[in-house]
């Protein structure tokens, strides 16, 4: 999609903070964090949001999650929340899918 900007990041068009990759999707750190971790795991096709993503592609959805799986494991000390904005009224503004993980507790900081 041309004028998606995260066909672009996913395009290396425009540069992002990438902390990890796989064959489908990849993972960069959110532009404005809102917590300690914040980093948005997308796949490297374009599909709208997560309802289109499982319905048209469902593999594609496995692997956007084991991706995330493994950015969380890596980033935060295990307690985190996976968000799908789906929809404007909804708070999505980029509609190119992208799990959110967001997390107060970096694996650095586990006791
Ligand atoms: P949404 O509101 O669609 O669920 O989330 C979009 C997210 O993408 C927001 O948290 C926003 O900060 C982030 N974002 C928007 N543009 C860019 C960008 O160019 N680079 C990065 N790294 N994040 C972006
Ligand atoms: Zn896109």
């Amino acid at each position: 999609m041309t004028d998606c900007i995260f066909c672009k990041i996913v395009a290396g068009e425009i540069p992002s903070n990438k902390v990890a990759e796989s064959d489908h999707a990849i993972a960069f750190h959110d532009i404005a964090p809102e917590q300690p971790v914040h980093i948005l795991v997308v796949p490297k096709s374009h599909f709208t949001d997560v309802g289109q993503l499982a319905l048209d592609d469902f593999e594609e959805a496995g692997n956007l999650l084991k991706l995330a799986a493994q950015v969380a494991a890596e980033h935060t000390d295990g307690h985190y929340k996976l968000q799908f904005n789906t929809g404007s009224k909804a708070g999505q503004t980029v509609f190119h899918v992208h799990a959110h993980i967001l997390s107060q507790y970096k694996k650095e900081s586990v006791a």
